[in-house]
């Protein structure tokens, strides 16, 4: 199962983010501690998307391990962002191993993630695949269940669903349709992060100031608060929000 992040907050060196903890997402591409869903490393492709002002975000992806890409180390010392998306990949049985299959997602000044697997893919999602303009089936970035699940929830934002509403909707939708899928979505405009627990793990830590959202906690230190299954977070650099996904 893919490992991801995203944080709010004063701006810190994606250095600090996401290679310095001792349990950082790099350390998480080669020694998990949560892989309840099965698999051992995310050596398959790693992505971080960062918003370097108030305009769009910079993505760079890549279909390789996140320790032997020298550019993303050194990339990572120079750049500090106060909005940042980040996953590592542990690509399912079958799935492509491409830059386009691994996370972030993006469009405009969204970034998005799945952590998990779409049951019966791909047949699962043949009737909801089938609601989407054909246009978006023929520019997936890639034939993966998180690349579709992009598209589904990204039509909705299109259509003016609201970041929180679109996440949920989407993930009781792919439930029913897929059961027993493992659905942990993460969704950011580098303003507000929408995060759904289920069917994985999912933890927080928010301080007056910053959020960070992140599959696995990156350390040891205290206030990490786990999401329990079944609910949405949505948070800012200030505040942060957890409900059921069926209030949402
Ligand atoms: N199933 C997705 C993929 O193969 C996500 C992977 C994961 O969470 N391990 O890309």
């Amino acid at each position: 199962m893919c490992r991801h992040l995203a944080y709010l907050g004063p701006p810190v060196s994606l250095r600090e983010l996401l290679f310095d903890p001792p349990y950082s997402l790099l350390r998480q591409s080669w020694a998990p501690r949560d892989m309840r869903g099965g698999g051992t490393v995310n050596a398959d492709g790693f992505g971080v998307g960062w918003y370097p002002g108030d305009g769009e975000p910079v993505r760079y992806r890549r279909a390789q391990p996140m320790w032997s890409d020298p550019t993303i180390a050194q990339l990572a010392a120079v750049t500090s962002a106060g909005a940042v998306l980040a996953a590592v990949r542990s690509a399912t049985v079958g799935m492509a191993v491409l830059d386009g299959a691994a996370a972030p997602f993006a469009e405009g000044r969204w970034l998005f993630s799945h952590n998990g697997v779409v049951r019966g893919w791909p047949d699962s999602m043949v009737p909801l695949a089938g609601g989407l303009p054909v246009r978006d089936l023929l520019t997936l970035d890639a034939t993966t269940d998180s690349a579709l699940l992009w598209a589904l929830v990204r039509h909705r934002l299109r259509a003016g669903v609201k970041p929180a509403r679109a996440l949920a909707e989407t993930v009781t939708a792919v439930a029913v349709a897929a059961p027993g899928s493992r659905l942990n979505l993460l969704l950011t405009d580098g303003h507000t992060v929408v995060a759904s627990a289920a069917g994985h793990a999912l933890s927080l830590r928010a301080t007056p100031a910053s959020v960070v959202v992140a599959s696995e906690p990156h350390d040891d230190e205290t206030g990490w608060r786990e999401v329990p299954d079944g609910h949405l977070v949505e948070a800012t650099a200030t505040g942060v929000r957890v409900r059921a996904l069926a209030e949402v």
